[in-house]
């Protein structure tokens, strides 16, 4: 078998420039073949181009047949004109991942694996993909690199998509619970209290992405950044008219990354807080200029640049035209970026907050409800354990529970604190 040569081979072959030789082997004018998703040539068909370009229309530079095709123009033709006529005639250049047209090639990012050819364009470069269709590592290479990386102390974190899923799940839905449940708020601008039960909370989201994100849905929670149409938002109006004020809960997730490697090493940063502020201003004066208060939730959590320009933020670069943000780590539902939040605004705080005291409060009596329904009487102990809810809070709901006097709340021998319906006849 002869030699084999790479297309830059070929180049210093022929004596042309590296694109040209790539435009010829990529155009089939020299036969190539494809070896692993790297172009090569063999040295006789090489040589036989060589051959037939002698006699044919089209001479490789420095070529002996010049005079022929040349006939008809004059001295001043120049090799780039050759090249130019040459370049009409060859297939356009298309990305070497998505098959799109390349506009502009000699722009073009290079699949990064040695010795290929193949570029990519800017929808997939932009995207962060390094490699050409043949070269591309599948997803378990990805992971298995990335893992390695991590424990290299490369990169910081690796959140799966599955885990990133849950994430959302448990931060929009202990968020909506929070909303619901939460004592009045202030009006961040003028400072007026605004009674959550006289104006109304109105919850706004997609439901079809509820639908998606939620274990519920049909679509595997793996498949979560493919099938995520974009990054989740609740949005709760507060109070009406000029008093109105937003709230907002949004999961920041780089969805991309999901989509293809289905996890994500990336913290988020101060281009993501960005970009989520710009949205949110948008959102902003759709409502007629509300101010909204957002809490920011990422999943892969905050870079500590991120958090420390946005605790200074209210009014500077970090918090747009009437949005306030407040970074958010899902995991522990903790706000990080809090230390100089205004005292008028804590309240705000704690509807992102796991341990905010109203947590649960709302879960605690429906549960009681519910489990009172069908059994005789609800062991205090029991329901913190089950629900996983401080004791007290429990106890406090319980005694309001009682004071409605639907039902009664006491310490029963061997059997501690119960709460049980009252009897019918006393009632
Ligand atoms: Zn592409
Ligand atoms: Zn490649």
């Amino acid at each position: 078998m002869d030699k084999l040569l790479s297309a830059r081979e070929v180049a210093e072959r022929l004596g042309v420039a590296y694109k040209t030789a790539y435009r010829l082997i990529r155009s089939g004018e020299v036969p190539a073949m494809r070896v692993g998703g790297v172009y090569r040539v063999s040295e006789s068909d090489l040589e036989r181009y060589l051959e037939e370009s002698r006699v044919g229309r089209k001479p490789p530079a420095g070529g002996a047949s010049v005079e022929s095709s040349a006939a008809g123009m004059d001295a001043g033709t120049t090799e780039s004109q050759l090249e130019a006529t040459d370049a009409a005639a060859v297939p356009p250049v298309t990305c070497g991942l998505c098959k799109r047209i390349i506009g502009n090639p000699e722009a073009a990012a290079k699949c990064e694996c040695d010795d290929c050819e193949e570029l990519l364009c800017r929808v997939c470069s932009g995207g962060g993909e390094r490699f050409c269709v043949d070269h591309r590592p599948t997803r378990e290479e990805r992971l298995t690199e990335a893992r390695a990386a991590l424990v290299r102390g490369d990169v910081d974190v690796l959140v799966g998509s599955e885990s990133a899923a849950s994430m959302e799940q448990e931060f929009i839905g202990g968020f909506r619970e929070q909303m619901a449940e939460a004592p009045g708020l202030v009006h961040p601008v003028s400072g007026k209290k605004l009674s959550n039960k006289a104006a109304g909370v109105v919850l706004e989201d997609d439901d079809e992405l509820q639908r998606l994100v939620t274990s519920g849905g049909n679509v595997p929670r793996f498949g979560w950044g493919i099938t995520h149409p974009r990054n989740a938002r609740v949005v709760a109006t507060v109070g009406s008219g000029r008093e109105a004020t937003a709230v907002v809960a949004q999961f920041v997730s780089h969805l991309t990354a999901h989509a293809r490697d289905g996890f994500d090493c990336a913290v988020a940063g101060e281009e993501d807080v960005k970009r989520a502020i710009a949205e949110l201003s948008l959102l902003s004066k759709n409502k007629g200029d509300v101010p909204i208060m957002a809490g920011l939730a990422s999943p892969t959590g905050w870079d500590e640049e991120a958090v420390s320009k946005v605790s200074g933020a209210w009014g500077s670069g970090f918090s747009g035209r009437n949005v306030m943000a407040m970074l958010i780590d899902p995991r522990g539902r903790r706000v990080l970026s809090a230390e100089s939040l205004p005292d008028a605004l804590v309240g705000y705080r704690t509807l992102f907050e796991k341990e905010a005291p109203f947590a649960g409060r709302r879960r605690i009596k429906l549960f009681a409800e519910e489990w009172l329904l069908l059994h005789d009487s609800l062991a205090l102990g029991m329901t913190a354990d089950d629900l996983e809810l401080p004791m007290d809070v429990v106890r406090d709901v319980f005694n309001e529970m009682a004071s409605s006097g639907k039902y009664r709340f006491e310490m029963i021998k061997g059997a501690g604190w119960v709460l049980y319906p009252r009897p019918a006849e006393v009632r």
